[in-house]
């Protein structure tokens, strides 16, 4: 099942433009809003699996959506998590859980947008697999830990280098929160659409040019292995999202070093998700 947030409506995808307003087809029982649909996760799954031929009712334009957690109670994000990632960052490759920080919540968008480049700053891209929590997670196993996850998105976790990386020591919380810097979307996917969801191919693309790709069975530490060693400490809530990290490829990385310039659009993608796009304008101050 895909599931968009149309209008901040919840809606259940027929195909790419049409589908089911959940609070229309529910009679009020699930919606309008996603949140609520996340908190009753397995009681919305079972009515939503009867939906059957319920005819669509919604076509939509994909200017209409937003992210699929718009407004997320946490927002986990996973740093050096690919090796080779870790390598080109000049990190030493994570034994125990790789940093973890957060995008903050106002940063976290819809799919397809305009974003303004910070002035005098150096913007970066990630694309990344994001997992939306379906049910609460504290000490969960890596074994329970899919069960806990109501369905993957794709993510982009833009990034400015130049305030992610001053200072005595980085603080990636702020470099990565500025307006718009945390697309996603373009919808939910919920995990049994996939026939392996520990391995996807993602990657994107600036201007036409592929300058990530990678696949999820490289991380270093899976899906359920962030959700077991994120709820050793933080207990996870329906909607909450997590940023898994980023394949190689970002521009901080680059021999020589390659930022987003106005005017170029960033085309994101995740294999059984579908992509999302980004422009990127001067700010005008
Ligand atoms: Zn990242």
């Amino acid at each position: 099942m895909r599931i968009a947030n149309v209008n901040n409506r919840a809606v259940v995808l027929v195909s790419d433009d049409r589908g089911v307003d959940v609070e229309a087809a529910s009679g009020g029982r699930f919606g309008p809003d996603l949140a609520g649909v996340y908190e009753r996760w397995d009681e919305f799954r079972t009515w939503a699996a009867s939906l059957g031929q319920t005819a669509a009712d919604v076509r939509f334009d994909r200017s209409w959506l937003g992210s699929p957690s718009p407004a997320p109670r946490q927002v986990f994000a996973i740093g050096l998590n690919y090796s080779d990632h870790a390598k080109e960052s000049g990190f030493e490759q994570p034994e125990s859980l790789p940093p973890v920080f957060t995008k903050f919540q106002t940063c976290i968008t819809g799919p397809d947008t305009t974003v303004t480049l910070p002035t005098g700053g150096n913007t970066d891209w990630e694309v990344e697999l994001v997992a939306v929590i379906g049910k609460e997670a504290k000490n969960v196993t890596a074994a329970e830990a899919w069960g806990h996850v109501a369905g993957l998105a794709i993510g982009q976790d833009i990034s400015e280098r130049v305030s992610q990386l001053r200072g005595p020591a980085p603080q990636f919380g702020l470099g990565k929160s500025f307006p718009g810097f945390g697309p996603v979307g373009p919808w939910l996917v919920t995990v049994d659409e996939f026939e392996n969801p520990d391995d996807l191919e993602l990657g994107c693309s600036l201007d036409g040019e592929e300058v990530q790709k990678g696949r999820t069975s490289e991380l270093i530490f899976s899906v359920p292995a962030l959700i077991e060693g994120l709820s050793a400490t933080a207990t996870l809530l329906p909607g909450d999202i997590i940023f898994t990290g980023t394949p190689a490829g970002v521009g901080v990385g680059r021999n020589p070093k390659r930022f987003i310039q106005p005017g170029e659009t960033l085309v994101s993608r995740i294999e059984g998700i579908g992509e999302m796009t980004q422009t990127f304008v001067a700010a005008t101050n």
